[in-house]
């Protein structure tokens, strides 16, 4: 029987029987003694923090609702299972939208505000969690609890972005975005090499509400890091209905063999860069497509076959963003291979509100490769390895393998979360990369240094991550 309880990356072994998942009741929260559970929204997170193989998910409660919407205010509260899409449906007819959006729609507004996600305008609006007013946070040990900034403040700052672990959010409330249509003004700047970026994308943020960068990453020489400058304004007519349109098509099975690697990347990737003509295009476009290309396959996750796929999402500060930028895409060519998807943004300096977020001012380099076993394991252990000696972090709950040392040293106040954890809830990245005896020990030792040497402590295996990354390997 397939595992429908995944995360996006599918490459987390299911344990024997599959997931055990179960609805939670409203106002009840009293796992059996021993029992671990997690929060569970639509399993977009790509790697393990949305799972928990060794206890229960909790899953949303079905039919969530709109509890309230002030079409003058923009002020919305519903259910935390409610989805992106739903939302937008309801509010763009009245003239408003997500301040802050993922790059699909199919999340929940519990699992957004959970990893306090971002979106191609972070340097206007910063992150989602930014735009909560405010939630009613459920507690096996405390009951419900309402948290904003000024109640309960610090549960509020420790569940933006606390990945599930501080009790389940039963409903949020959240600030809209005045806009005058959803359709957006799109320009498309064609750039022959990575530099050019850099030289660009300040000027893009400053200009646009949107911008973000694709990235050939298999180019080399005099091409290395070509690619397309996308930015974006909501155009003054156009939609608003928020309606999107279906997929499509959708992957119908997965593929013995990925065909996202070697020669068909390659041309998928020439063809890609050359859809732009050279300089600037402008076009207005739909909504569906400028936020959430990949929402337009169904099922796309299922072409990097059945081992599945990592997404490798790091952020390094604006002083030498470039060299580690070049390093890190170098790496994946060196290590032979290549990322279907390469995107590359700049955060702007806003703070963002959860005590674990992971944006921070700099730039954001996310890699998509499919799992080849224990050489996509090295190549992203070397990606690490370049993010932490630069002063950077890599992205948690895009992750299904990263070290504890990677994870302490990309977030030294971790243990601030891990005090104002809910007793009965864990995830499994949680197990693998903040908790574990062995774990504690080797972040002790990089503690003592200040900075992780990655080719140090990477290769020592660790409680749980090294049955987790043998099991990796394995499959
Ligand atoms: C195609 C694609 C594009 C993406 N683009 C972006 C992007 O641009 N920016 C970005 O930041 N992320 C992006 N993501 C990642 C995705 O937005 C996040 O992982 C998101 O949080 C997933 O939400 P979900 O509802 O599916 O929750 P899940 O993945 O099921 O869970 C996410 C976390 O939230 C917790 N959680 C869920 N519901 C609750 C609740 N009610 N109470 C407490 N905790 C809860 C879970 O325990 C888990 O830790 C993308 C993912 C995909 C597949």
């Amino acid at each position: 029987m397939p595992d429908t309880l995944q995360s996006w990356g599918r490459c987390a072994p299911a344990p024997k029987g599959g997931r055990k998942g179960r609805a939670w009741n409203a106002g009840h929260f009293a796992p059996a003694s021993g029992e671990t559970v997690l929060p569970y929204g639509n399993g977009r997170s790509y790697g393990d923090s949305c799972l928990n193989d060794a206890g229960w998910l909790l899953l949303p409660r079905p039919e969530p609702r709109i509890l309230r919407f002030d079409a003058e205010t923009g002020i919305l509260s519903a259910d935390a299972g409610l989805r992106l899409c739903d939302v937008t449906r309801a509010i763009a007819p009245h003239g408003w939208f997500l301040p802050v959006t993922p790059g699909t729609q199919f999340v929940t507004l519990g699992g957004a505000l959970a990893n306090d996600v971002h979106g191609k305008n972070h340097h206007r609006r910063g992150t989602f969690g930014r735009w909560v007013e405010g939630f009613e946070l459920l507690r096996s040990d405390r009951g419900a609890l309402a948290c904003s900034r000024e109640e309960n403040s610090d549960l509020f700052a420790a569940t933006i972005g606390g990945m599930g672990l501080t009790g389940i959010v039963t409903t949020v409330t959240l600030r809209l975005m005045r806009v005058p249509s959803l359709s957006i003004e799109e320009r498309t700047l064609r750039f022959d090499r990575l530099s050019d970026y850099f030289e660009l994308a300040e000027a893009a943020d400053e200009g646009h509400e949107y911008a973000v960068a694709w990235i050939d990453s298999l180019a080399r020489g005099r091409h290395f890091g070509r690619g397309h400058l996308i930015c974006g304004d909501h155009a003054q007519h156009g939609d608003r209905t928020g309606l999107a349109r279906p997929p499509r098509f959708s992957v119908p099975l997965t593929p013995p063999v990925s065909p996202l690697r070697g020669i068909g990347l390659r041309l998928f990737n020439e063809a890609y860069y050359r859809k732009a003509r050279p300089g600037e295009t402008r076009r207005t476009v739909p909504f569906d497509g400028f936020f959430y290309p990949l929402d337009r396959i169904g099922g796309w996750n299922r072409l990097y076959g059945p081992r599945g796929l990592h997404q490798h999402q790091s952020v390094v500060p604006l002083a030498g963003a470039p060299e580690i930028v070049a390093a890190l895409m170098q790496t994946a060519l060196d290590h032979g291979q290549g990322s279907f998807l390469t995107v590359l943004k700049r955060f702007g300096g806003m703070e963002s509100p959860g005590l674990l977020s992971f944006p921070r001012e700099g730039y954001t380099l996310t890699l998509d490769f499919p799992h080849l076993g224990d050489a996509t394991l090295r190549l992203l252990d070397a990606l690490d390895a370049l993010v932490v000696r630069g002063g950077g972090a890599v992205n948690p709950y895009k992750d299904a393998r990263m070290s504890p040392e990677t994870f302490a040293a990309s977030f030294p106040g971790w243990r601030g979360l891990e005090a104002m954890r809910d007793p009965a809830i864990v995830s499994d990245f949680w197990r693998r990369a903040a908790l574990g005896p062995e774990g504690s020990d080797a972040r002790r030792r990089s503690d003592r240094k200040g900075l992780v040497d990655a080719r140090e402590v990477l290769p020592v295996p660790v409680n749980g991550q090294a049955e987790h990354r043998a099991s990796l390997s394995e499959r």
